[in-house]
């Protein structure tokens, strides 16, 4: 049986390749101190198959794990049972070993990368209602929160801008099918995808913009006007700093975008979630996120 006794000691761990720079050990690590359990939770680079790694891991004892970057497909083949919003995504960053009635164990995966994009918006009074969002990018963190935005928040308008315009699209329209299957409407005034060019004439046509496209990590920035960003009224980057601004978010306070924030809310709200889906029990995000941002700190003073 899967370990849940506060005493004795989950196992658990983050796979993906390269894995030695994730954050998960040391956030799951204050949400068990909150929680008053013992934890092991260990990186877990998978060089060759995620299959074998994962079914190494469970069966000496895992009883879940997260799951990075480039593993998160690998992932969603490997389980047994999907959420809706991980069948959407078409990627697990979360695994969990459950037990049916009959002892027979089997693997649920979850996407819990939406939700806690949308718990950290939510935490910093983003204006969602009635907000026409552009979203840039439109990778695997894209698929992973329209579905949430699309559903949780009353948006006016949802835009995708990617590079690769079909990228963007597909998501659209995997998502608004997958919906239209289950007879779930989406009360949504617009959709659209579309290059970077086609944002030029859209002048401040968008009240939120969050850049979910990898290129803060280089420091560059997404090709759009700085038309684009002067209507907004918040911005975020999923990318995460140790104080909290990027390149991105730089640019847009620059541009008169007091509210401008990074990404390690969200990081700490999908994991979070993920914790909530082993244990139970929901980890205090404001507390494990000011830690985070201490940890950062002192990483960055270090070096
Ligand atoms: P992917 O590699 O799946 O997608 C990358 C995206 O960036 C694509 O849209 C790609 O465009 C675009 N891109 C990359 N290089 C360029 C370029 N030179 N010019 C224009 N566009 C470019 O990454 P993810 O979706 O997994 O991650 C995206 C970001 O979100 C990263 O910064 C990541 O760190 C962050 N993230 C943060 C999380 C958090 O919890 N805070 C969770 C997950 C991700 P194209 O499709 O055309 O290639």
């Amino acid at each position: 049986m899967a370990v849940v006794d506060k005493n004795e000691t989950a196992m658990l761990a983050v796979f993906g390749n390269p894995v030695e720079h994730s954050l998960s050990p040391i956030i799951h690590q204050h949400f068990a101190h909150q929680e008053g359990r013992k934890l092991s939770y260990e990186k877990i680079l998978v060089a060759k198959s995620f299959e074998s790694s994962a079914l190494e891991f469970f069966s000496a004892g895992g009883l879940g794990c997260n799951i990075t970057v480039p593993c998160k497909l690998d992932a969603y083949a490997f389980v047994s049972e999907l959420t809706d919003r991980a069948q959407i995504a078409h990627a697990v960053n979360t695994i969990k070993l459950k037990y049916a009635d009959d002892g027979t164990g089997f693997y649920v995966g979850d996407n819990t990368d939406g939700e806690g994009l949308f718990s950290d918006l939510v935490r910093l009074d983003c204006p969602l209602d009635g907000a026409r969002i552009l979203i840039l990018g439109a990778g695997g963190a894209t698929r992973g929160i329209v579905p949430t935005l699309l559903t949780k928040a009353k948006l006016k308008s949802l835009t995708i801008a990617n590079r690769t315009v079909s990228k963007a699209q597909d998501i659209l329209t995997t998502t608004t099918d997958f919906y239209r299957k289950k007879n779930i409407s989406l009360d949504l005034h617009e959709l659209k995808a579309c290059s970077y060019e086609d944002l030029a004439t859209a002048g401040g046509a968008f009240d939120v913009i969050l850049n979910a496209t990898s290129l803060s990590l280089n420091h560059e920035l997404p090709a759009i006007t700085d038309e684009v960003y002067s209507g907004a009224r918040f911005v975020y980057d999923l990318f995460y700093t140790q104080d909290g601004s990027t390149v991105f978010t730089q640019k847009a306070k620059a541009l008169g975008v007091a509210a401008s924030y990074d990404g390690l809310g969200m990081l700490v709200g999908q994991a979070a979630l993920s914790y909530k889906m082993w244990f139970g029990f929901t980890p205090d995000i404001a507390k494990t996120l000011e830690h985070m941002r201490s940890v950062l700190k002192q990483r960055a003073a270090a070096k």
